[in-house]
Formats: C-alpha cells, sequence, structure tokens
C-alpha cells in the first residue's frame, strides 16, 4: 500500500517523553539530543523515511499532541 503521509514532530510541543519512540513498529523514531555533544532537550526525530509506512501509530499515542501527519506525494 502507498504511503500517503509522513509524520512531522512539532519540537516545541513534544516533551521527549518517547512513547512514540515504543509505539513506532518500524522502529524508525528515536530521541535526539538537542545539542551535538549529547545534552539539551530531546525530542523525538524521524531517523529513518523509507521505513516509515505512515501507519499514525505515533500520532495516536503522543499525548502532547506534537506529531502531525503530512501529506506527502504519490510515488511516481
Ligand atoms: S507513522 Fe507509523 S511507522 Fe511512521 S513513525 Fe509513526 S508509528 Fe512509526
Ligand atoms: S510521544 Fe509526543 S511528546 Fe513524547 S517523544 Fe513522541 S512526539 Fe515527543
Amino acid at each position: 500500500m502507498p504511503r500517503l503521509a509522513l509524520p512531522s514532530i512539532n519540537p516545541d510541543r513534544c516533551t521527549g517523553c518517547g512513547r512514540c519512540v515504543a509505539a513506532c513498529p518500524e522502529h524508525v523514531l528515536w530521541l535526539q539530543a538537542e545539542k551535538a555533544n549529547g545534552m539539551g532537550d530531546k525530542h523525538a526525530v524521524l531517523h529513518d523515511v523509507p521505513g516509515c509506512t505512515g501507519c499514525a501509530k505515533c500520532v495516536l499515542v503522543c499525548p502532547f499532541d506534537a506529531i502531525d501527519m503530512v501529506r506527502v506525494p504519490p510515488s511516481p
């Protein structure tokens, strides 16, 4: 089935709670620190875009409404 949308994570709303990371069946989300040395707040990041199926389970579990599904153009 073609993927219709990808999650977009709003770093201003994301608290780094990790629920989306745990809920993602494809393991394509991880928590990333703001600073390169690993310090600073952590936010969820989609690190493997091709691996995301667009299932939106991450959106459903986020308690802070920090993830939106954004439509992507169909592949040629
Ligand atoms: S849409 Fe599904 S596969 Fe993609 S990051 Fe969210 S939970 Fe994982
Ligand atoms: S569930 Fe929401 S608040 Fe928690 S890490 Fe994921 S995007 Fe951030």
